[in-house]
């Protein structure tokens, strides 16, 4: 073995201090926060894998970039760099900046989503499924089985179940049907990427049956790099002819920016069909703003533009993706129960395996967030029965097959040493597991409840 170790092909210009309190004022804090991560003040968090939402690092020529935004209300040249950039790297012709990922559902749902509608893909992310949900819809989750079994090493986990996507469309008949989702990678799936393989067979069949395929694409780049590294035939191809290849397969996506493009807020719709694309411009003008800037500043735009060239470099790429590897190469090494094979963007921890004497009713997900806060100032994210929410007849908790806490890392932004926090930390949460109590809700939003739920701690 004579290959070098991988490095970020970048360095440091500019640093950003963050301080460790201690663990009892951690203790004080999360009881404060009702135990919901999401209700700390970020001050209080030491590593922060909340999310990799918004929260990277921009690089100098971004940050050049924002100087030279044209905040002209319509026909911003920042716009059209930034159409520019997604028309050369995702190949589709119309576009709609939107403030974040979940406007850009919004306002592609609100064009083509009635009640009743189904919409089938590979686990819908949150804000996908609120948004299919809230339209009285319904989200079909046609993820491949082997995606349900943490432990399963499996290429491209989160390709879609093409006989169950047949079945779901001889059911409910393609006339219900407005959209098939593909998620590139699939994040509730533990950012799993999708096949080219899958990509194309499935829209060969929403093509056989007049389904328009619609990306969620915020990891799209990610997915691309899996394509690239894991897929038979792809290795000689470049990240760029692998989106090209992807896109091809789509009628249009919605984007969350906050992702893959590297910038702290945007999001836009790209689509094929001028017709669609006229459609949701007065959408966009309702809910986001006029259509060459839906909710975002120019100077936004113009990060965006450049964050997505940078974002979908295979020498990034192989740095991030390499350092979420290295974290969970270094929780497998300590013994802790991690999902395989490692996500894109995060390691998910398998709280089932880690806290087994915590029934899924009192959240061991919450639970061993929670606890790995208190320990070492590192926050994650329960991705479990807490985010899976009611069922909106029933009112039922919907209890998933897996129950996760997700390490999200942001882009550009901590070392490895930083890593080796993370992992210090669960371990010591690990070696006190037997001891960790439950946690019930106290109080719940009607919808995606997670984001402000109060729990209390089991008594006995
Ligand atoms: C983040 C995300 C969204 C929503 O985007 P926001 O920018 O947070 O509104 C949608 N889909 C996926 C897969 C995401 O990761």
């Amino acid at each position: 073995m004579d290959t070098a170790p991988y490095s970020e092909p970048y360095k440091i210009k500019v640093v950003e201090q963050i301080k460790q309190i201690s663990r009892e004022e951690r203790a004080q804090k999360i009881r404060e926060a009702h135990y919901n991560l999401f209700l700390l003040h970020a001050e209080d968090v030491y590593v922060d894998l909340l999310t990799d939402s918004g929260t990277g690092a921009m690089s100098d020529r971004q940050w050049g970039a924002l100087m030279e935004g044209d905040e002209s209300y319509a026909g911003s040249r920042s716009f059209f760099a930034m159409k520019t950039a997604i028309n050369d790297i995702l190949g589709l012709p119309h576009v709609l900046p939107t403030h974040q990922g979940r406007a850009a559902e919004n306002v592609l749902f609100s064009a083509l989503i009635k009640e009743g509608d189904v919409i089938p893909g590979n686990s819908h992310f949150d804000t996908t499924k609120g948004h299919i949900e809230f339209r009285k819809a319904s989200a079909v989750d046609c993820t491949i089985a082997q995606s349900k079994d943490p432990s399963l090493n499996h290429p491209f986990k989160g390709n879609v179940d093409l006989m169950a996507l047949e079945q779901c469309i001889a059911q409910h008949g393609a006339g219900r049907i407005p959209m098939v989702i593909i998620t590139i990678t699939c994040n509730s799936g533990g950012g799993q990427p999708v096949s080219l393989e899958n990509i194309r067979a499935v829209a060969e069949i929403t093509k056989k049956h007049g389904i328009p395929l619609i990306f969620d694409a915020a990891r799209f780049a990610e997915n691309a790099y899996f394509i690239k590294t894991r897929e038979s035939g792809c290795d000689n191809l470049t990240i760029r002819e692998i989106c090209h290849e992807m896109f091809t397969c789509a009628d249009g996506c919605t984007m969350s920016s906050k992702k893959d493009a590297i910038v702290n807020m945007g999001g836009f719709i790209a689509l094929r069909s001028e017709e669609l694309f006229q459609a949701c411009s007065v959408f966009n003008i309702i809910y986001e703003g006029y259509i060459t800037y839906g909710g975002m500043s120019g100077r936004d735009m113009a990060a965006l533009a450049r964050g997505l060239y940078e974002g979908t470099e295979f020498d990034y790429l192989h740095s991030r993706i390499s350092q979420t590897a290295y974290l969970g190469k270094r929780l497998v090494e300590e013994g802790i129960p991690v999902l395989h094979p490692f996500g894109g963007h995060a390691i998910y921890v398998n709280a089932l395996e880690f806290l087994p004497h915590i029934p899924q009713e009192q959240f061991p997900a919450q639970v061993l967030g929670v606890e790995l806060y208190i320990e070492g100032g590192v926050r994650g994210v329960e991705i479990g029965t807490v985010l899976a929410d009611r069922d909106p007849v029933t009112r039922e908790n919907r209890p998933p097959n897996m129950e996760l806490l997700r390490l999200a890392i942001p882009r550009r932004v901590y070392t490895n040493n930083h890593m080796e926090v993370v992992v210090w930390a669960l371990k010591k949460v690990w070696q006190r597991r037997e001891q960790l109590k439950g946690l019930s809700l106290t109080f719940e939003a009607p919808i995606m409840r997670h984001f402000t739920a109060h729990f209390t701690p089991v008594s006995s």
